[in-house]
C-alpha cells in the first residue's frame, strides 16, 4: 500500500513519517515550496525543502519538492475562505496543497495522504469543521490520515480498510507541542530546525507591507522579496522606497534592483541603499533623498550629498538634501505599512 505524505520537515510531520514509516507502507514523499516559509532563512527561496530533503534521506523515502509558489500567489490575492488574524489563507493554502497532493497520489498510484496535522493546533485550519472542509473541497473526503490526532477524529478510509492500525494512531490534541517533544525523544528524533514550522503570513508587520502589495496588484516575486528587506515606506500610490538597514540588507537591494528602479545611495558619507519602485516625480525623489539622509551617518550636519539613478542608467545625479527630520518621518510612517 502506498501513501503520500506531506512533508515539511518541520517537528509534527517528521513525527509522522518516522511513525508511518514503520508500518507495512510505501511513502512518497510531497513538500511545497512557497516564497513565505519561514523554516529555512539560509535562502529566502529555499522554503522548508532543505529540512525535508534531510528528513526523506533519513528515512529513505522518495521525496518530491513542488513549486507551489504561482498558484499560491493566485489564491493569496482573492482567498475564498479569507485571511487569518494576518494575511495568512491558511484554509485555501491547505485546500491548494491537498489538491495538488491529490494529483500526485493518483500520478504514483498512492491510495490515501499522511499529514502531519495535529487537531486544535492551529486555528484557521486545524480545527474539525475546517480539516472536514479542507478535505472536501480538496476532493478527499475520508482519505486524509493524521496519525498524530487520529484517535481523536473519525475513522478513516484507511483504517476502516484495514491498511493501517488506528490502535497504533496517537490522540495529541492542542497548541502545546509539549508531547511531540516527548514522543520526538521516544523515536530518536533529536534534529527538528524547525519546531513550529512558520509562515511569514502570519507575521503582523509582514502582513501589513503585503496588505500594501496587494492592494497595489503588485504580487509579483521581486516585490515579495523586496518585502523581507528593509524599511519600507509608500510615497504614493504609485511609488515606494526600501531603505536598507544593514550592509547585509543594502547588498540584497542592490541585487534585487531591476531597471526602472531608482537607487538611492549617500555620495560622500556611509549609509543606506535605497531602492524605489514606481513612478517617481522631482518631489518624490526629493522625499526619497531626504529618508535616504535621515539613515546616514551625518555626524551632526542636518544635510547629505544623496546620488541617485534609474536603472539601467550609469550616470548618477546627486542632491544635497535635509535630512528628513523625526516630524515628517512620522507622518509618512503613519501613511505607510512599515517603516
Ligand atoms: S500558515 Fe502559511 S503555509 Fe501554513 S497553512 Fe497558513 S498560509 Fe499556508
Amino acid at each position: 500500500m502506498k501513501a503520500i505524505i506531506l512533508l515539511s520537515g518541520g517537528l509534527d510531520s517528521t513525527i509522522a513519517a518516522e511513525l508511518m514509516n514503520r508500518e507495512d507502507l510505501e511513502l512518497f514523499a510531497v513538500n511545497f515550496k512557497t516564497p513565505f516559509c519561514l523554516c529555512d532563512r539560509r535562502s529566502s527561496n529555499v522554503g522548508c525543502g532543505s529540512n525535508a530533503r534531510r528528513v526523506a534521506d533519513a528515512l529513505g523515502i522518495e521525496l518530491k519538492i513542488i513549486n507551489a509558489t504561482k498558484d499560491f500567489l493566485e489564491v493569496l490575492k482573492n482567498p475564498k475562505h479569507g485571511y487569518g488574524a494576518n494575511m495568512n489563507p491558511c484554509i485555501d493554502c491547505r485546500i491548494l496543497f491537498f489538491r495538488k497532493s491529490k494529483e500526485l497520489m493518483e500520478e504514483v498510484g498512492a491510495s490515501f495522504i499522511i499529514t502531519g496535522e495535529v487537531l486544535g493546533q492551529r486555528p484557521m485550519s486545524q480545527f474539525r469543521r475546517q480539516m472536514d472542509l479542507i478535505e472536501k473541497e480538496a476532493g478527499l473526503d475520508g482519505l486524509v490520515l493524521r496519525p498524530l490526532s487520529a484517535k481523536l477524529l473519525p475513522q478513516t478510509t484507511p483504517e476502516k480498510m484495514g491498511w493501517i492500525s488506528r490502535e497504533r494512531m496517537l490522540d495529541i490534541a492542542g497548541r502545546s507541542r509539549k508531547p511531540q517533544i516527548a514522543l520526538a525523544k521516544d523515536l530518536g528524533i533529536n534534529d527538528y530546525p524547525c519546531a513550529a514550522g512558520g509562515c511569514l503570513l502570519t507575521d503582523p508587520e509582514f502582513a501589513k507591507r503585503m496588505r500594501d502589495l496587494i492592494m497595489h496588484d503588485e504580487l509579483d516575486m521581486q516585490n515579495i522579496n523586496l518585502l523581507k528587506v528593509g524599511r519600507y515606506f509608500r510615497l504614493s500610490e504609485d511609488a515606494k522606497l526600501i531603505v536598507g538597514r544593514d550592509e547585509n540588507e543594502n547588498n540584497m537591494l542592490a541585487s534585487l534592483a531591476k531597471d526602472g528602479d531608482y537607487v538611492f545611495g549617500p555620495a560622500t558619507m556611509a549609509g543606506p541603499i535605497a531602492v524605489g519602485k514606481g513612478q517617481f516625480s522631482p518631489d518624490e525623489i526629493d522625499v526619497a533623498c531626504r529618508i535616504v539622509a535621515r539613515y546616514c551617518d551625518r555626524d551632526g550636519e542636518f544635510d547629505a550629498d544623496i546620488s541617485y539613478r534609474r536603472l539601467p542608467e550609469n550616470e548618477e545625479r546627486t542632491a544635497k538634501t535635509l535630512s528628513m527630520d523625526d516630524t515628517d518621518l512620522a507622518k509618512l510612517r503613519a501613511l505607510t505599512t512599515k517603516s
